[in-house]
């Protein structure tokens, strides 16, 4: 399946990946956590985007477009893709479109998670993240077993330094103006179904197979 996942931030898209790649078995690929990791290993890409996700901005388009062709171009696409937090500009799904023409998978499904600013603003404030393997929880609705420890792999847990209010208010305006515009680009193509993400993380799972089901 070629899935694509969109919704401002703190819609519940990493928490769906996680779930849908469980029981799909497809690779994830997420912009965010691509940066994130090139951040921690110091590289030219993470050095020239550190700057624009610390302040909540969105990273040019052309690069973020390069780092997608690299990671698509990979064998294991071949099957299929979740993109989770891409594409984001109207210039990066038109990108989009040539390069899943390019390795024959054109996008399938698009599925929009919505919820409302002050829920977004709560689940931000309460997202903890595990530094060392990525791992994500919310201090009331996804807890790790043991206080501020990763259940996976033992490390402490941290806040993200774009999860602050002054960066969500920025995340949040580009999410507006510059990512709001795709739902109208994949719903004239037919693509865009919409999930209530205000469910529990659960319900809102039954309703993302629901419409996987359907594609496969
Ligand atoms: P995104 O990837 O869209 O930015 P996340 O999946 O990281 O969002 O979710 C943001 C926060 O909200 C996390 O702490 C997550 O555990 C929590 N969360 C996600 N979906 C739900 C939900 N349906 N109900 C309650 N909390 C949720
Ligand atoms: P996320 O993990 O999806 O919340 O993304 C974190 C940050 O990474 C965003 O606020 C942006 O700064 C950057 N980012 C992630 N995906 C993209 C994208 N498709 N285009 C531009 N910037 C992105």
């Amino acid at each position: 399946m070629n899935i694509i996942l969109m919704g401002p931030p703190g819609a519940g898209k990493g928490t769906q990946s996680e779930k849908i790649l469980a029981k799909y078995n497809i690779p994830h690929i997420s912009t965010g956590d691509m940066f994130r990791e090139a951040i921690k290993n110091q590289t030219k890409l993470g050095m020239e985007a550190q700057s624009y996700i610390n302040s909540g901005k969105l990273v040019p388009d052309e690069v973020t477009i390069g780092l997608v062709k690299e990671r698509l171009s990979q064998p294991d696409c071949a099957n299929g893709y979740l993109l989770d937090g891409f594409p984001r500009t109207i210039p990066q799904a038109e990108a989009l479109e040539k390069l899943s023409q390019e390795i024959a998978r054109p996008v399938e499904i698009v599925v929009n998670i919505t919820a409302n600013k002050d829920v977004l603003v709560e689940r931000i404030s309460q997202r903890r993240v595990c530094p060392s393997c990525g791992n994500s929880y919310h201090l009331t609705f996804k807890k790790p077993q043991v206080e501020n420890v990763c259940d996976g792999c033992g490390a402490s847990l941290i806040q993200r330094k774009d999860d602050t209010i002054e960066s969500l208010n920025v995340r949040l305006d580009a999410y507006e103006n510059q990512t709001k515009p795709l739902v109208d680009f994949y719903s004239e193509k037919g693509l865009c179904k919409e999930v209530d993400g205000l469910q529990s993380i659960d319900d809102v799972f039954k309703n993302i197979q629901d419409i996987l089901d359907e594609v496969k």
